[in-house]
């Protein structure tokens, strides 16, 4: 059985409704994972190891942290980025750098006029 071509556009939307998904489960109990029930916790946990598995082989990799660290400097904006209970610190950093992240959003809309005028 051969795998049909992916159509980027439902790949886009599904990209999208796993980063909202995301977004949703990261923040249940207001981050505080332990006021769940423990198959909650690792169902959600499992769920997240898979989500951040498929982000490492996307095209933007999450930036690596120390993970003793509790907060880390935005390389782009300096914006300091403080770990969350139900995540590790690179995950917050990715999860600003991504969504977040003024410089970012400015060099990614910058990279995609540029594609958009080499494509016209
Ligand atoms: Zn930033």
């Amino acid at each position: 059985m051969t795998t049909p071509p992916a159509d980027p556009v439902q790949e886009a939307a599904m990209t999208d409704a796993a980063e909202m998904l995301w977004v949703v489960l990261a923040n249940v109990s207001g981050g505080d994972w332990t006021k769940q029930t423990a198959e909650w916790q690792e169902a959600a946990a499992r769920w997240r190891d898979n989500y951040f598995a498929a982000l490492k082989a996307q095209s933007v990799p999450p930036v690596p942290a120390d993970p003793v660290q509790e907060a880390i400097d935005c390389p782009w904006c300096g914006v300091v980025v403080k770990q969350v209970a139900s995540a590790t610190l690179s995950i917050a950093l990715w999860q600003h750098v991504n969504w977040v992240c003024e410089v970012q959003k400015a060099l990614r809309e910058r990279a995609a006029s540029e594609r958009k005028e080499e494509q016209s």
